[in-house]
């Protein structure tokens, strides 16, 4: 028997397929379903109507500064803060690929770190364009990321990662980059283009695409699949907002963040970032100046 087949309670598939097709599931109706709870028991429906209010208020507020980012005039971004490392980096229209490598680097050392990659390969052979990168062996890769100083902390994969993309760039895209973004695609495409380089797991994907969407402006035809990226500002934020326990994982806030606006989760993200990082810092949050006080249950209590 498959796992599940009749467990409607525990798995939810039955439960949800009787509902669609308007029949009762057999082993749902054997079941004895708890009284009613006792007034006070649980919540008053009062108190959970108003919670659900105040984190309506919250999403809107924080959509309301996503969308004000979103619809922001395009701006240089400053990812290394070193000059020629961003001018690299922020130029989709000749080397568009640079972008996409410094996402797939962006794994286990400080941002900063690996978003110079590009820049600090491309002081070494001269440039960066993608047909001196594809000439380049496995080997050529390694001894440019390794030597004299290693560019990353785990520099033997990383360099095979950087050898993939390139090589994944030139066989898929024709050696245009631009292609997994261009033609106004799904955040879903997106997405999943950037999970099918080796070493980007779904968090640098959907970065990747939000980066694009919001910073770059890049059109797409809809942003349902860009999620919030739950770092340690973002997970103390939703926490401390009300809208997550204070243990929350990475998993619930994206969960949390795609059930109140499914139309872009990814869209709390920066304003999330911004709070955690100015106002709402771990030991000793700013409440007077951040702009969620009103709506913060954590506020209140200070
Ligand atoms: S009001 Fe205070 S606790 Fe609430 S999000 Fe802002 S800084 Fe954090």
């Amino acid at each position: 028997m498959r796992a599940g087949g009749t467990d409607c309670g525990k798995f939810g598939w039955a439960a949800g397929h009787a509902k669609r097709s308007g029949k009762n599931c057999p082993a749902q109706e054997s079941l004895q379903l708890p009284a009613i709870s006792a007034p006070g028991q649980f919540r008053s429906t009062a108190a959970v109507s108003r919670r659900s209010m105040n984190e309506k208020s919250i999403r809107d507020r924080l959509v309301e500064h996503g969308q004000a980012l979103f619809r922001a005039p395009k701006q240089p971004i400053p990812f290394t803060k070193e000059p020629q490392a961003d001018a690299l980096l922020n130029d989709l229209a000749n080397h568009p690929h640079a972008f996409v490598i410094a996402c797939v680097m962006d794994r286990q050392v400080k941002a900063e770190r690996a978003w110079l990659i590009p820049y600090r390969v491309s002081e070494k052979i001269g440039g960066f364009s993608i047909e001196v990168l594809s000439a380049l062996s496995r080997e050529d890769v390694n001894r440019l990321m390794r030597e004299p100083e290693p560019l990353h902390r785990f520099v033997d994969t990383m360099a095979d990662h950087f050898h993939s993309a390139v090589q994944r760039i030139r066989s898929n895209y024709a050696g245009n980059a631009a292609l997994i973004w261009a033609g106004e695609p799904s955040s879903a495409e997106v997405v999943y283009r950037f999970l099918q380089f080796d070493g980007v797991g779904p968090k640098i994907a959907s970065m990747a695409a939000n980066i694009l969407a919001r910073e770059f402006k890049i059109p797409l035809s809809d942003y349902y699949s860009i999620d919030i990226s739950a770092d340690v500002h973002v997970r103390r934020v939703f926490s401390r907002l009300g809208l997550c326990a204070a243990d929350v994982t990475v998993e619930q806030v994206i969960y949390k963040a795609r059930a109140l606006y499914p139309e872009f989760p990814g869209m709390m993200d920066l304003p999330c970032w911004e709070i955690g990082r100015n106002w709402c810092k771990s030991r000793r949050p700013v409440c007077g100046d951040c702009y969620m006080n009103d709506l913060c249950p954590s506020a209140k209590q200070k």
